[in-house]
């Protein structure tokens, strides 16, 4: 896609000046680890830190229509994350929001998990506050028996003795543009929650300089 960030950012040899100045989320400038078939990046306003972002190379809708690869290359980024010990709890929260049912899309429509420390409980939040929570397991193939639905929001925990992603999931119906973003903002105590506004380069780079 010409006009998607994660699309232009990756590599930018074989495209034309006019593509690079496009490249407004500064995509290669936010790379930690480089895969096959995905990247790990520093996310774009990182309302708590570390915040990271798991993208699959290829322009898919959600992480359901991830290939074998891509699951495999998952789980290995979240393994490194946990090596690298920049994570407090040693463990991680991952969330992925659905597309709203109007139409709009909250964020990037290029498929990206949000990966931020596990002490921020979203599983909890969706089985208590979220109307219908669901449950799903994601193996390293994938989600196991059944995926939640487009339109849904999940959030998942992540630890290195677990061999799955225990998910929660609830329809996006209702919930607002970046709304687990809004959640971590609540809990971190800052109003910054949109990464359009916010872009938080000083977290970011502090990120880079202790990634290596
Ligand atoms: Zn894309
Ligand atoms: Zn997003």
């Amino acid at each position: 896609m010409s006009n998607c960030p994660f699309c232009l950012g990756p590599d930018l040899r074989d495209i034309s000046v006019a593509d690079v100045a496009e490249e407004h989320n500064a995509v290669r400038r936010r790379v930690l680890e480089v895969f096959p078939q995905s990247l790990l990046l520093a996310a774009l306003g990182p309302v708590v830190s570390p915040y990271l972002l798991f993208v699959p190379r290829r322009h898919i809708g959600g992480i359901r229509e991830a290939t074998a690869t891509e699951w495999e290359e998952l789980f290995l980024a979240l393994s490194i994350c946990l090596e690298k010990k920049v994570f407090p709890s040693g463990t991680l929260t991952i969330f992925e929001h659905g597309v709203r049912s109007d139409g709009g899309c909250s964020c990037v429509d290029h498929c990206h998990l949000h990966i931020v420390d596990g002490r921020f409980d979203l599983n909890s939040l969706i089985e208590k506050a979220l109307p219908s929570p669901k449950s799903f397991l994601i193996g390293r193939k994938g989600f196991e028996v059944d995926s939640p639905p487009a339109d849904y929001i999940w959030a998942g925990h992540y630890t290195s003795e677990s061999r799955d992603i225990v998910v929660k999931a609830s329809s996006a119906e209702g919930r607002g543009p970046q709304y687990f973003r809004r959640v971590l903002a609540a809990l971190a105590k800052t109003d910054q929650w949109d990464w359009r506004v916010f872009p938080r380069w000083h977290a970011i780079n502090d990120l880079l300089g202790r990634w290596n």
